[in-house]
Order: C-alpha cells, then structure tokens, then sequence
C-alpha cells in the first residue's frame, strides 16, 4: 500500500555536502566559525542584529523566558491555541499565562480581545503566527508601546514569511525559531533566538552557556543550561537557509494544489491562501471538520491512516490542557474557537520530500474519504 508519512523532509545534496565539510573541517561542537556563520547568516535573513543559535524551539522560548527575568506575580498574554513550548517556561518560573482565543478564519490568535486581558502585572505578549499566516503584529506592536510590554515573537512556523512585507522574526524585542524536521528550515532538532537587543543576547548566550564567564570560567553566581547547536546542524542550517526562498516557493506550490483539489468538499474549512498582511505559506495544510463532519476527526483520520495517509491533530488549546489544573486557572472563561479548533482540526501530509504520485494519492484518498 502507498504510505504517506506526515512529514517527508527534504534534504539535498548540498546539505550533506555542507555538513561533510563541518565534519571534514573538524568543526563540530557548538563553539566556532561554522555556528558563527549561521547565526549571523540567519539573524541577518531576519534583519536582526544577534542570533544565538540553540537546542530547539522550545528551548529558544525557554532562554527568552528565563532571560528576560520574569516570575511569580508576572502575567504574560499568550494564545491558547498554540504549542506546550509557549507556556512551559512561563509555569515554571512561577508567572502566569493568561489565553487568548483564536480567530476562527486565520486560526492566529485574536488580537482584538488582547488589551481587555492587560492588568497591573501584564509584562508581555507572546506573537505566534501560526500554521503558515501572520498574527497582525503591529496591533500586538502598537498595545505593547501602549502599556510598556514586550512582545515575544514565536516564528517558529515562519522562516522567512512575510507580513505587510516586512520578515516575521524581526518584530518586538526578541523572536524565536524552531528547525525541527518538519519546519521550513531544518536542522533535525535545533532552534535561534533573534534580538536587536545587546544585553539581552548577552544573556542569552551566558544562560546559554552553562553560564560560563571569560574571567573565570568554572566560577558560577548563576544557573545556566547547555543548549548549545552543534556546528553540524548548523552547517545544515546555513545549507537550508541558501535556498530558503525555493522551499517557500514549493510549500505554497502544494499548498494551492491542495486548494484548488479540496475547494469543493462541503462541510469543511480550508486555509486562507491569504490575509491582507500576507500570503499563506503553509507550514501545515489544515482542515477544520464542520457540518455533517463535525466531531469526526478521530474516526477519519484513523480511516486515512488505514490507507496508510499520516495526519496531525491540530493543537488541542493550552487553557485545556489537563497540566494547569494544579496552576488553577480562577479567571479563565471558555474559548470557543480554539476548543473548536482543538477538536475539530488536522492537518494533511506536504512535507517537500513528497512525490508527485504521493501528493496526487493523498488527493484522492481525501476526496474519497470527506466526500
Ligand atoms: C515547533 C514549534 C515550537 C517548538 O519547537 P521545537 O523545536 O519542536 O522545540 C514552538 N512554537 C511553535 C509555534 C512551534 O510550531
């Protein structure tokens, strides 16, 4: 039977050249020239000043959180359709995240109920853009000048994507990114941190860094993490990052392909191919069950995996998620579309590695089964 995995990176020539010469070159830790360059080369990409490369995305948001110093008593506003990596360090250090809902057309976090939320303790804002679409940042920009907050941006989905012309990962103080095997630029596992911010890249990389100090190196006032990428991802990443704009350019590719195949089915919403900020680059091609397919995800996708299709449920909302119970939540209120989304939400295989035969079998077997 024709298997399609969810995911099928794509992983050239070129990239197993790049990494050979790191490999050749000696150069393998996460300290030297070839981390250097692709830091440089991606904060660069993101017109910003400092990247500090790092384990993964979860990890990037981690260092941003625990850098930026906050604790019990700190609120920071993030939506809650988003991944386990925006909050984990949030609940750790002890501050609270207070959940916005979703727009229900973009799936990107609704901005307009955002400044309601703000109270004495608020200090920033997480900005994710989510599933291939930009959240309209500059209304999260302009609330944050407003009330003296930071905007962290999660670009983790969004190498390279556009909003109003201008790069994702080059808003507010600092922005993460994830290059795990299923984003657009990967390095297997890995991440970044990009800022403007002087002191804060400092800190980055100190907390990076076991908090290793030049003057005395063993000698510690601080706990840090070893989150160091090493030099063969990051070879793999300056590799990626050379044609980042031919990847984008084939996931919109099959992202219109799928549009134009599925746009008949009833009962099922698509993505947007656009908003008025940007194009859709489709990290994910999502489908949102409704009407007579409503509450049916479970048993379709099993049917697609039963013809060897692999699917993704989407996010299930992170004010649901059964961890927060012992954080006890007093102030939340239900969040209709990101619970909607939670339940009714998956995603479709469109990793580049696909075939031709592949994606036309995915098609099929699609039409078949939503028909
Ligand atoms: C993938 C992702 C992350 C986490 O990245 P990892 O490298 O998997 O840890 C964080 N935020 C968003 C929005 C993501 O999609």
């Amino acid at each position: 039977m024709h298997q399609v995995p969810v995911n099928t990176p794509l992983i050239d020539e070129s990239d197993i050249l790049a990494v050979s010469q790191a490999l050749r070159d000696g150069w393998i830790s996460g300290e030297g020239p070839v981390a250097a360059k692709f830091e440089n080369d991606f904060a660069n990409f993101c017109d910003r000043q400092y990247g500090v490369a790092v384990t993964n995305g979860t990890a990037a948001i981690e260092l941003v959180i625990h850098s930026l110093g906050f604790g019990p008593g700190d609120e920071i506003i993030v939506p809650s359709f988003a991944i386990i990596s925006c909050v984990s360090q949030i609940l750790r250090c002890g501050a609270t995240p207070v959940f916005t809902d979703a727009d229900p057309l973009t799936w990107n976090m609704d901005v307009n109920a955002v400044e309601k939320l703000i109270t004495p303790q608020t200090r920033a804002i997480m900005a994710v853009h989510t599933y291939g679409l930009p959240v309209d940042i500059d209304v999260l920009v302009g609330i944050a000048k407003r009330h003296k907050l930071v905007i962290i941006e999660d670009a983790a989905e969004s190498h390279g994507l556009l909003y109003k012309g201008r790069r994702c990962g080059s808003f507010g103080l600092v922005s993460t990114f994830s290059f795990y095997a299923n984003k657009h630029l990967t390095t297997g596992e890995g991440g970044m941190v990009v800022t403007d911010d002087d002191s804060l890249a400092q800190k980055l990389r100190y907390y990076r860094n076991l908090t290793f100090r030049p003057e005395k190196r063993f000698v510690h006032d601080e706990l840090g993490w070893n989150l160091r990428l090493s030099s063969l991802q990051c070879a793999l990443g300056s590799s990626q990052l050379a044609r980042i704009d031919k990847i984008l350019q084939s996931r919109r590719a099959l992202g219109a392909r799928y549009q134009e195949a599925l746009e008949e089915i009833a009962d099922i919403q698509l993505p947007l191919s656009k908003t008025e900020f940007g194009l859709n680059d489709y990290w994910v091609f999502g489908i949102v069950l409704h009407g007579k397919h409503s509450g049916a995800r479970q048993e379709i996708q099993a049917d697609l995996e039963a013809v060897g299709i692999g699917t993704r449920p989407f996010f299930w909302p992170l004010h649901l998620q059964p961890l927060l119970k012992k954080f006890r939540f007093e102030r939340q209120s239900p969040l209709p579309v990101a619970e909607n989304l939670g339940s009714n939400g998956f995603y479709i295989p469109n990793g580049l590695g696909m075939s031709e035969s592949d994606i036309a079998y995915v098609i099929e077997q699609i039409r078949k089964r939503l028909k």
